[in-house]
């Protein structure tokens, strides 16, 4: 079974403060807290390339060697436009 992940950042879902809102109040089922909240966009302005470079800052300020944090970076950039919020873009 593939992890849940956030279809906007790619975030790990993991527990239920995880989750982004609707606006009835029930849990998003595919979006975080940091990018969903209440049925909208917290930053609806955010473009798919915005969303990789904040991915890769994330990696860089890991504790991992440079080879290792050059792989994340491949990944994440591949990953993303993958994501339910970007697939149509
Ligand atoms: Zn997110």
């Amino acid at each position: 079974m593939k992890k849940k992940m956030c279809q906007s950042c790619g975030m790990p879902l993991e527990t239920a403060e995880d989750y982004g809102t609707e606006k009835n109040g029930a849990a998003s089922a595919d979006y975080c807290q940091h990018c969903y909240q209440e049925g909208e966009w917290v930053e609806p302005d955010m473009t798919l390339a915005e969303v990789i470079k904040k991915g890769h800052e994330a990696i860089d300020a890991m504790q991992v060697n440079r080879f290792k944090r050059a792989l994340m970076k491949k990944g994440c950039s591949m990953m993303m436009p993958k994501l339910k919020r970007w697939a149509n873009v």
